[in-house]
């Protein structure tokens, strides 16, 4: 059974009607690049970071920083690795900087508000990707992006730090793209302005459900109304792949919603090329894809776009596509 979901995983994502897509894992640590080439993964599309920030009482050095993120980049290449800089507080803590006071974490000094309320820390963690991208194909991912203001100000700093490498003489490269996780409203809403200052968006499903709806993410008592498929999550990230297409920018996905069979019509329909998820997903996706035809569900949007309740939306996906999901 193993051998054939890892074969199928190595069959390209390409869907009925010839369209092809890229299918990529999520992974937290070096050691799981193995389990997204076992699984047939098309790239790293979210490298969370945070892991060597937990458990230690202080924070990690560009050094350190540099050699795991130059293992990935090396183990991957010629793939893409898509780092996403340091996503601390919310619901992931670390030790060495106790996190303030706060009633509300998912609405406080989280990412990259922490990130640039802290620039020396910031700036060691874009120094070692600058650097480990000399060693094969990075791109940089910013989280929690809310506005223009943090993404001038990331660029900045991002410039600063490739200045002072160039002026030290250490190998590294400034030419790597630059993207934001689209997972809070107001970036969603200022996708068109936005896509002009980067190279590509990232929708983060998990977080831009929680921030649309109102809906804790971890809260049990809520977790009956948290739905990706909600016609307000669906709106919104049609707007964002619309208005990134308007400016040449693509659009990707490396939230949960990326994985789960049923939402896989609806993502396709609106022309989201890339879908990044656990590594154990991708052959089951991948094996999806290659069973749904492009040009159909694309005559289904309208009718999706209609819908005002979740269950609609459901009853539709599962009438057109239920005996293959
Ligand atoms: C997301 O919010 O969808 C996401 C991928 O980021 P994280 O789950 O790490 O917050
Ligand atoms: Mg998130």
């Amino acid at each position: 059974y193993k051998k054939e979901v890892v074969r199928r995983g190595e069959l390209p994502a390409t869907s009925a009607d010839g369209q092809h897509f890229r299918i990529m894992g999520n992974i937290e640590l070096p050691e799981e690049v193995v389990a997204v080439k076992d699984h047939g993964g098309d790239g790293i599309g979210l490298f969370r970071t945070e892991f060597l920030y937990l458990s230690r009482i202080d924070f990690p050095g560009e050094q350190e920083l540099f050699d795991q993120y130059k293992e990935v980049v090396e183990l991957m290449s010629p793939l893409p690795v898509t780092i996403r800089t340091l996503d601390i507080n919310g619901d992931k803590e670390i030790e060495s900087m106790p996190s303030p006071e706060e009633a509300n974490p998912a609405l406080g000094l989280r990412a990259i508000r922490f990130c640039l309320k802290n620039p020396e820390i910031f700036k060691t963690q874009l120094r070692a990707i600058l650097r480990a991208a000399a060693h094969g194909y990075v791109r940089l991912l910013l989280p929690m992006i809310s506005g223009a203001e943090e993404i001038t100000e990331c660029i900045r700093i991002l410039n600063q730090a490739a200045a002072e490498l160039e002026q030290e003489g250490l190998e590294h490269n400034r030419d790597i793209e630059v993207g934001i996780m689209i997972e809070i409203p107001s970036a969603a809403v200022m996708a068109d302005l936005l896509a002009d200052m980067v190279d590509f968006f990232s929708i983060g499903t998990n977080d831009l459900v929680q921030y649309t709806l109102a809906i804790d993410r971890g809260n049990r008592h809520v977790a009956h109304l948290y739905s990706p498929m909600h016609p307000a999550v669906i709106r919104l990230i049609r707007h964002v792949v619309d208005a990134g297409r308007h400016k040449g920018k693509k659009t990707y996905m490396c939230g949960e919603m990326a994985a789960e069979p049923m939402h896989l019509p609806i993502l396709m329909g609106m022309g989201i090329e890339e879908l990044s998820m656990a590594p154990q997903s991708i052959p089951k996706i991948k094996n999806l894809i290659r069973k749904i035809n492009v040009s159909e569900v694309k005559k289904l949007m309208d009718t999706l776009l209609q819908q005002s309740s979740v269950q609609d939306m459901e009853r539709i996906i599962m009438d057109a596509y239920g005996e293959l999901l």
